[in-house]
C-alpha cells in the first residue's frame, strides 16, 4: 500500500509518535498548525470519515477515545481542537483517514 500513515504505522518511515495502542497511533505533525499539532489514526487503511463502514466501528470508536487519552499526554488541559479533513473540498492531502489535534494556545474561533 503506497501510503505514507500506513507507512509510518507500520515503522516504515519515522514519526514523533506519542500514542499507540492496537487499533491507534498518534504522532506529531510534520507542519505544526499550533503549538501542539498531533495526528491520531486508525492502523487500518481507512480513506477519509467519509468511508467509515458498519464493519469499523471497533476502529470508529477507539480512535473517539484515544483522544482524550492523546490529550492527556500531551497535555492539552486548557483545550484543543478535532479537525479531520475529507476529500478535496475538505481540504484533505493525505487519504488516510486522520484527526488533526492541535492546541497549545488560544485557536481563533473560525475555521479556514
Ligand atoms: P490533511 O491535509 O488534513 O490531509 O492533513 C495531512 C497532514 O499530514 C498535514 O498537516 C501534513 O503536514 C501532515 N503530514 C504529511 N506527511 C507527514 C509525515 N511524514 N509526518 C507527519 N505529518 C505529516
Amino acid at each position: 500500500m503506497d501510503c505514507i500513515f500506513c507507512k509510518i504505522a507500520a515503522g516504515q518511515i519515522p514519526a514523533k509518535v506519542v500514542y499507540e495502542d492496537e487499533f491507534c497511533l498518534a504522532f506529531h505533525d510534520i507542519a505544526p498548525q499550533a503549538p501542539v499539532h498531533v495526528l491520531l489514526i486508525p492502523k487500518k487503511h481507512i480513506v477519509s470519515a467519509a468511508n467509515l463502514a458498519e464493519e469499523d466501528a471497533e476502529i470508529a470508536s477507539r480512535l473517539l477515545l484515544a483522544v482524550p487519552k492523546v490529550a492527556k499526554l500531551l497535555p492539552l488541559e486548557e483545550g484543543f481542537r478535532v479537525v479531520s479533513n475529507v476529500g478535496e473540498n475538505g481540504g484533505q492531502t493525505v487519504p488516510h483517514l486522520h484527526f488533526h489535534i492541535l492546541g497549545g494556545s488560544k485557536l481563533s474561533a473560525v475555521m479556514a
